[in-house]
């Protein structure tokens, strides 16, 4: 699926069940992620039910800039925040692991 495919998909799913419950949803996928990897921790764990999960919250953090523009649209600030924070954490990650060689 192409992102603008999605895009498409997001909005419907938006403009259908709302922006507080798409949050609400978000929560709830992060809690079901939670509990799979504390499962796969404990040796009981599902593989496919993590990998379920992750796609899960994959999918919905895919949905937050759009998700947090609404009811009004607004430039996206969202996604360059994120990325901004993402690539600094990136290089922060990168430097406590190899910074001892
Ligand atoms: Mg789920």
């Amino acid at each position: 699926m192409t992102q603008e495919e999605k895009n498409r998909v997001f909005k419907a799913a938006l403009g259908k069940y709302g922006a507080a419950y798409r949050l609400d949803l978000l929560v709830e996928e992060l809690a079901e992620l939670i509990v799979e990897i504390r499962h796969y921790q404990r040796g009981r764990g599902d593989w496919d039910s993590l990998a379920e999960e992750t796609a899960d919250v994959q999918i919905m953090l895919e949905q937050m800039p759009l998700i947090l523009a609404s009811p009004t649209p607004e430039p996206d600030n969202f996604t360059p925040a994120v990325k901004y924070f993402y690539d600094k954490k990136l290089a922060r990650l990168e430097r406590q692991v190899f910074d001892d060689e």
